[in-house]
């Protein structure tokens, strides 16, 4: 199919300043606690507004403890080590997510084992994720993937990542439920899900260990960070020691495990300060985009959104649409993306699943395509705090027109 077919040519020649998927947006303050750092000479992975920043987190989401982190990728590395995970264990991991929730499987020499997701959600699916489970314990594993030379004496996986993908919740109540039958800890990947919540409990809570992350394209960002947070103040302590080179208390320096050099600095720690005040008002502004392309792209047919279910709230990171080739006419994502990069907005497929990347494939997956589809089929479209109504209003026209001008 030809795109876009009858536009107006000066609508293609104007040059628009270049709508971003999802760019920073500081608060105001930010600054200050910057200035702040370097007026007292806090410039160092400690300090008050590491201390402070770490605070904010926990009272926002109620997560008990939190270790403020260079990075969501660095978290999850942090998280999988303090539960012991190491080469040759199995680690259960959503597929349908940022390539950053498994690697550290990997830089520990650990086995990932990708589960497909469901519809409701997008996230991990239940069920797929307890057959994975029962396919280890018994052994079954071995013979389903010779290729991987496993022993077959069963062995349970040693954790489980289940991710809040685009903000959404994942079904956290079955997937606790069964990884408790099994007694295998879970950790919660909530890089994308600060500010999202199920039933009234904030997401980064429900696993034992959850992560979040500040990098640039966030809802909110320290411009590179993350955090390690959990209801257990032992793990919380444990992650600040191994990001910190784990050095013993001598005044030389002593170890005597493996470090990390994975502390936030105080510098960045102060954009955290300031991004957190703005927090409850960026999830708010990334809501409304949600709801301004839902109520004007709906009806369009092929165009479906995902809706949270009962009791369920997303802080819509990125507002994500599905196009079915069968029901627009032929148009597919692939289509959309081009037709809207070529009046400078940017738009992406979404994340493209574990189990389909080259650097993963001969891992085991269990699933039944829900991941692949929504690969296929989806897109993110521009969902910045920042966004303006003029932004908006562009990118439907565009998005209408595309739709509508074949
Ligand atoms: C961004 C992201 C990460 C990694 O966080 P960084 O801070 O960029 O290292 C992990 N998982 C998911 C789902 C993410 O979106």
């Amino acid at each position: 199919m030809e795109l876009p077919n009858k536009m107006p040519a000066s609508e293609q020649t104007v040059t628009r300043k270049k709508i971003w998927l999802s760019s920073p947006h500081m608060g105001g303050t930010e600054e200050r606690y910057v200035k702040e750092a370097f007026d007292t000479n806090w410039v160092a992975p400690l300090g008050p507004n590491v201390n402070g920043f770490e605070d904010d987190i926990v009272r926002f989401t109620d997560c008990g403890h939190a270790a403020a982190l260079s990075s969501g990728t660095g978290a999850i590395h942090l998280a999988l080590s303090l539960l012991g995970v190491s080469a040759g264990d199995f680690v259960l991991c959503q597929s349908f997510t940022f390539s950053a929730s498994a690697n550290p499987i990997r830089y520990l020499g650990a086995i990932p084992i990708f589960i497909d997701s469901e519809e409701d959600t997008w996230n991990m699916c239940p069920i797929a994720m307890e057959q994975a489970i029962l396919s280890c314990q018994n052994g079954e594993i071995s013979r389903t993937f010779p290729s991987l030379e496993l022993p077959f004496t069963g062995t349970l996986p040693k954790a489980i990542i289940v991710v809040d993908l685009y903000g959404m919740p994942a079904k956290h109540s079955e997937i606790c439920e069964i990884a408790a039958k099994y007694n295998i800890p879970v950790i919660e990947d909530a890089a994308e899900a600060l500010g999202s919540s199920l039933n009234g409990k904030n997401c980064g809570t429900f696993g034992d260990i959850g992560i979040f992350s500040f990098n640039g394209n966030k809802i909110i960002t320290t411009s590179g960070g993350g955090a390690l947070v959990s209801s257990q103040e032992n793990f919380v302590n444990k992650a600040r020691h191994l990001s910190t080179q784990a050095r013993e208390d001598a005044p030389h320096y002593e170890h005597t495990e493996i470090g990390y050099n994975y502390r936030i600095s105080n510098i960045c720690a102060g954009i955290g300060r300031g991004q957190m005040e703005v927090l409850p008002e960026r999830v708010r502004q990334r809501r409304e985009n949600y709801a301004r392309y839902r109520t004007v792209l709906e009806n369009i047919p092929g165009i479906s959104f995902l809706q949270e279910p009962k009791g369920y709230f997303s802080n819509r990171w990125l507002t994500t649409i599905l196009i079915d080739p069968s029901l627009s006419g032929g148009i597919t994502r692939e289509d959309l993306r081009l037709s809207l990069a070529e009046v400078n907005i940017e738009s992406r497929p979404l994340w493209k699943p574990m189990h389909l990347q080259p650097v993963f494939r001969h891992f085991p997956f269990y699933g039944n395509g829900i991941a692949a589809q929504l690969f296929d089929q989806g897109l993110c479209l521009p969902s910045g705090s920042n966004l303006e109504q003029s932004d908006l209003d562009f990118i439907i026209d565009r998005i209408k027109k595309t739709f509508y001008s074949k």
